[in-house]
């Protein structure tokens, strides 16, 4: 059975045919789960009501998608760096190992605003004060919740870094985190032959608690 397979067998690869397109910045075609889709629509309008433009710049994300973007990110990261091990730890610090990625999902939503919407890109430095983003990152705080959404990696937790742009529908992904745990992920990883899978299988239960379950509370 392919990763992809395990993963849809439990729910935790959105299928082509329950994916709808959403508001979207430039050159970006973001897809979500139908649920996720109308009640970030509603978030949207909501917040444009209020002067905040906010567009997604990533929905959902297929096994196979996560794998390139995985993999190239590795070979950059071994090519300069020469280690693999340290590579993984770089590649960590933002990319999720096909398979953990929560984007897979079609719950997850990594947003920009307006201003952005012709070089979207993804910065922490862009949420911060006098930033870009500054202004959707506190409405978003204020009100995302009211919506169902709130943000995974809202502060480090020994895994991936604060990702201010990344935000989660509870009610569809609290499920998931349960439903992830029920695979065997070091026998998972043995038999995959992207990149890196075999460090991944070699620390697997320390990299699934940091990367997997360290996350906001609120989505557990
Ligand atoms: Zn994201």
């Amino acid at each position: 059975m392919s990763l992809s397979e395990a993963l849809r067998d439990l729910g935790l690869e959105a299928l082509p045919e329950n994916l709808t397109s959403v508001a979207a910045a430039k050159d970006h075609e973001p897809k979500l789960l139908g649920v996720v889709a109308t009640a970030y629509e509603a978030m949207r309008r909501a917040a444009l009501g209020e002067g905040v433009h906010l567009a997604a710049a990533s929905g959902f994300r297929s096994v196979t998608r996560q794998v390139q973007i995985w993999e190239r990110k590795f070979r950059d990261a071994v090519a300069y760096m020469g280690d693999r091990q340290s590579s993984l730890c770089k590649v960590l610090e933002y990319s999720a190992p096909p398979g953990w990625s929560r984007h897979h999902w079609g719950s997850d939503v990594d947003l920009v605003a307006g201003e952005l919407i012709d070089d979207a890109r993804l910065e922490a430095d862009d949420w911060e004060e006098c930033g870009p983003c500054h202004s959707a990152g506190v409405w978003l705080s204020a009100h995302a919740h009211e919506y169902g959404f709130c943000r995974p990696y809202d502060e480090f937790r020994g895994g991936f870094l604060v990702e201010p742009w990344h935000w989660s529908f509870v009610p569809t992904s609290a499920p998931l985190l349960s439903r992830i745990q029920r695979l065997d992920w070091k026998f998972v990883f043995t038999k995959e032959s992207f990149e890196g899978a075999d460090l991944l299988a070699d620390q697997v239960n320390r990299l699934f608690h940091d990367f997997v379950l360290a996350i906001n509370p609120r989505l557990r």
